[in-house]
């Protein structure tokens, strides 16, 4: 039996390819105590308004993730050393019930942050990060988000339902889980309804910086930008697997062309170590519509592997 602190085998004694599917080989734990870093299943995928499946992201993360080597050369830190990594599993969802889902998540990931764990959730569509603010709000107060999307996600409604894929952030505002002037959406791209869809986000007080803009500022730009904008609020890191380009993440519910590349994602994240986040999300990885190398859920596993070395660098 495992325990603390927990973190891989050794790679030279259990091949990378042996054994039950964790994220990054680290032990699957129940309880989160002693836990620093905890990764968090959410397979739900019923708030989605196109493609179905992200309810399998968790376990296509999961798989595309046992490659990963505990050395992080950019950042030169070893991202297991001296810390307890466990992989604490999935949470229960209700499938066809977002609204109840959220409340579930809520209860389930409070008992986790309550623990002293920063989570690191494998989505799931992205209305499950309701639920994860929910939980985070409640123990740090209202939250400076940081969101990397190819949508703002802060539409009213759609088909007559608030709790869905498109609209987490304006529920998240309404309850007062986020500090929208402490707060920075970026990636914002691809066809609207109308120029209101992002134009909302602002006068809700988001800074929102569409795809191209993102392009033009560069990774040291915006992160000058997220750095002085969130301050010392406690923040949450959150990204959507479609603010990727579709040729490096194919395999997600409403792709939009014309995004950034695992590379300029990589780059953004390494932008902001130092910073200090209470928790983290990758979300919207839809395994079905992968391609045969399955690049979009490891682009995920690479993505929450960036988001492991930030909770190693935390000012
Ligand atoms: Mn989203
Ligand atoms: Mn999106």
């Amino acid at each position: 039996m495992s325990e603390p602190p927990y973190g891989p085998p050794d790679a030279s004694v259990a091949p990378r390819y042996t054994g039950v599917k964790t994220f990054a080989r680290c032990p699957n734990i129940a309880e989160p105590a002693g836990v620093d870093v905890g990764f968090v299943g959410i397979p739900f995928d019923t708030a989605t308004t196109f493609r179905p499946g992200a309810r399998f992201g968790p376990e296509g993360i999961r798989a595309a993730s046992q490659l990963l080597r505990p050395y992080h050369p950019p950042l030169d830190v070893n991202v297991f050393d001296g810390r307890s990594i466990a992989d604490l599993g999935d949470l229960a969802v209700t499938p066809g019930n977002a609204a109840r889902t959220a409340d579930q998540i809520a209860d389930q990931l409070g008992a986790i942050v309550s623990a002293g764990v920063v989570p690191i959730v494998l989505g799931g569509d992205h209305s499950v990060v309701l639920g994860e603010l929910r939980a985070h709000a409640a123990r740090h107060g209202p939250l400076a988000l940081v969101l990397l999307d190819a949508h703002a996600d802060t539409w009213d409604h759609y088909y007559g339902e608030r709790y869905f894929h498109g609209t987490p952030f304006r529920r998240a505002v309404e309850e007062g889980l986020l500090q929208p002037d402490r707060s920075v959406l970026g990636g914002m791209r691809g066809s609207l309804y109308a120029p209101s869809d992002l134009q909302d986000a602002r006068d809700m007080g988001f800074d929102l910086i569409t795809g191209p803009e993102m392009h033009a500022l560069g990774p040291d730009g915006w992160a000058t930008r997220v750095r002085e904008r969130v301050g010392d609020a406690p923040a949450y890191l959150s990204f959507d697997i479609d603010f990727l380009d579709p040729a490096y993440a194919p395999g997600t519910g409403t792709p939009e062309v014309g995004g950034a590349s695992t590379a300029d994602a990589q780059r953004l994240l390494r932008a902001v170590a130092g910073m200090s986040f209470v928790g983290f999300d990758v979300v919207e990885v839809a395994p079905a519509y992968d391609g045969p190398g399955q690049q979009t859920a490891l682009a995920a596993a690479n993505i929450a592997y960036e988001m492991l070395a930030l909770t190693a660098l935390a000012g």
